[in-house]
């Protein structure tokens, strides 16, 4: 069996508010641009079932779960509610799908830890919400459906796991979920300096952890030093009979909420080489808060995983997709011509810098 893309209709015109990051489209621009590519067909989509209060009960705390719930149906917060679980403030507003919304995300996520029980490739572009808590919402993220889908791998009977998290925001939620568990190893490279600010370099989370805090400008040639210097050797020894892409797309150099600069041929490098490292893997998305970013970056991720062809110029339908989006910021006012024609984004290779080096020494 091929490669398994994980969608749903919810994600569809939700949006966090139309002055939140999370205003933009991106899923179903995701979703949209693969099926006018041909990429999608019965056979490889499926939609997420909503996940069960007892399924996310797992690690999450029911107290929380039924405040979500209590938000969606009242559209209000409580002071207490407020305090206590970080909704409707902190920027992680209260929204119309603020229950539904990550429960399907984490349904997503169960449902792709199900279809690979035996091996096998699933993509989830809604899912990747590493900043979940337990206990409350944090960093835009309500529930952790990477933490409920690896428990779900562990609780399948694996005791060898690997994440591996290319956001520009360190994984923290993940890695805390499994701090000292030398089942699973999580691996971050994020901006440094940058929210949630935890993730340092000799931050190894009682031995599960390994971080990369990259310097601003991080490029194309410094993401591929790393993989070949660090990550794939640590994945290698480490083994894993399953492996977990968060594949955010805001340290792409277009995306406001980060002054990295890799183009998404980094991005793709990554799922190439992480593709068949395990007999399980599943990919998702996470930030990015650029809509035509976002959406070129993630139907090439699903191109990389079924080794599709990208073409050099899109065909018409794909482009009226990235044609029709829309983005309340300057950038959005006079999209650049290769951000609606084109899928691959021109390399952008540089230097390797000292920064790059010492992070490498460090993290073996
Ligand atoms: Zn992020």
């Amino acid at each position: 069996m091929g490669p398994i893309y994980v969608g749903s209709e919810i994600y569809r015109n939700s949006t966090y508010g139309k002055n939140h990051p999370l205003a933009v489209p991106r899923v179903s621009s995701t979703t949209d641009l693969c099926r006018a590519l041909g990429w999608l067909s019965e056979a490889n989509f499926v939609s997420a079932p909503l996940a069960t209060e007892a399924e996310v009960g797992r690690f999450h705390d029911p107290g929380y779960i039924a405040a979500l719930k209590r938000a969606e149906e009242s559209q209000a917060v409580s002071d207490e509610d407020r305090a206590r679980f970080h909704i409707g403030a902190f920027n992680n507003p209260v929204y119309p799908e603020i229950f539904r919304r990550p429960m399907i995300s984490a349904g997503g996520i169960l449902l792709a830890a199900r279809l690979t029980r035996d091996g096998g490739i699933v993509y989830a572009p809604g899912g990747g919400t590493h900043h979940g808590r337990p206990d409350r919402a944090a960093g835009f993220c309500y529930l952790n459906d990477p933490v409920l889908g690896m428990l779900a791998w562990l609780d399948q009977g694996l005791a060898r796991i690997a994440y591996v998290d290319i956001d520009a925001h360190h994984g923290d939620g993940v890695q805390d979920a499994f701090a000292g568990d030398p089942r699973v190893l999580t691996i971050s490279v994020h901006e440094a300096g940058r929210w949630p600010h935890s993730g340092a370099a000799d931050d190894r989370a009682g031995g599960s952890a390994r971080n990369f805090p990259v310097p601003a400008g991080f490029n194309d040639s410094e993401m591929r030093a790393l993989l070949e210097g660090a990550i794939l050797p640590l994945l290698r020894a480490h083994a894993p009979q399953a492996v977990f892409l968060q594949c955010g797309a805001d340290a792409l150099e277009e995306d406001p909420l980060s002054r990295l600069a890799l183009s998404n041929n980094a991005h793709w490098a990554v799922v190439a080489a992480l593709r068949d490292l395990a007999p399980r893997l599943i990919v998702t998305g996470g930030g990015g808060y650029n809509p035509w970013t976002v959406a070129r970056c993630w139907a090439g991720v699903w191109a990389t995983l079924n080794g599709f062809d990208i073409p050099a110029r899109l065909p018409p339908a794909a482009e009226a997709v990235l044609r029709g989006l829309r983005f309340n910021r300057a950038a959005g006012r006079n999209p650049p011509d290769h951000w609606v024609t084109t899928l691959r984004d021109a390399p952008r290779e540089g230097m390797v810098r000292a920064e790059i080096h010492a992070l490498l020494e460090a993290g073996l």
